[in-house]
């Protein structure tokens, strides 16, 4: 019967549809962010840090060495005995304190940054790891996504054939009306299920319905113009 046939379109269509949705889903999971990716951001970002803190901590030490040499070069001056002034002796005391009060504080601030640099560096090793682990376990699902998707892609253009083919072996008219309710109603083909229509859910009187399952020709529901298929 031809509402048979109609209601086989219908249902291809439905298939094919439904796996185009799949398929944009599956894209959508593939490009789009993953746990993969975010461990891989938080890995760059802690990697820049401890790079940061390891570059501060070299500055400092390169400043601190500076200052040692200078003091070094104070006290020589000092104690060699070659200056007699006291102006002169009491310029270099100076200096030496203030060199000695510098050194103090960039032994300090060291010490800080070295502590800083520690806890970046555990933090660096962490996301390195996740970023592992998450890498190995996001590769494996990319790997079963893009199976399925491959898989559903030829079903979906096995579907589209049989679809086209089953096109070419009904009349022009009622696929006419087909594609007109298609585009007007969502989908052409209903059910008739005890008396109602599964399009609208309304419900046949019972000698319509009556009707509807013995005509041989299309029948269409009276309140949403669908094409009623009868069980
Ligand atoms: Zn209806």
């Amino acid at each position: 019967m031809i509402s048979n046939d109609l209601m086989v379109l219908q249902d291809f269509e439905i298939s094919i549809d439904h796996s185009r949705k799949t398929l944009v889903e599956i894209k959508n999971q593939l490009e789009g962010n993953n746990p993969a990716k975010i461990a891989l951001a938080d890995f760059v970002k802690t990697e820049e840090h401890v790079k940061k803190l390891s570059l501060e901590q070299k500055e400092l030490n390169d400043v601190l060495l500076q200052v040692l040499e200078r003091i070094s070069n104070t006290e020589k001056s000092l104690y060699s005995g070659k200056s007699s002034s006291s102006k002169e002796l009491s310029g270099l005391q100076k200096d030496l304190g203030s060199l000695n009060a510098r050194k103090s504080k960039l032994e300090e601030d060291l010490i800080l940054i070295m502590e800083k640099y520690d806890h970046a560096k555990v933090k660096f090793d962490n996301a390195a790891e996740v970023l592992k682990a998450e890498e190995k376990s996001w590769n494996e699902k990319a790997k079963v996504l893009m199976q399925k998707g491959k898989e559903l892609y030829s079903q979906m253009k096995i579907l589209e054939t049989d679809l086209k083919k089953a096109r070419q072996k009904l009349p022009k008219e009622p696929l006419d009306l087909y594609d007109k309710l298609k585009v007007s109603k969502g989908f052409a083909v209903a059910k008739l299920e005890k008396e109602l229509c599964s399009g609208c859910g309304v419900g046949l009187p019972f000698n319509e319905a009556q009707k509807a399952r013995d005509s041989k020709d299309i029948f269409n529901c009276k309140n949403c113009a669908r094409i009623l298929v009868a069980n």
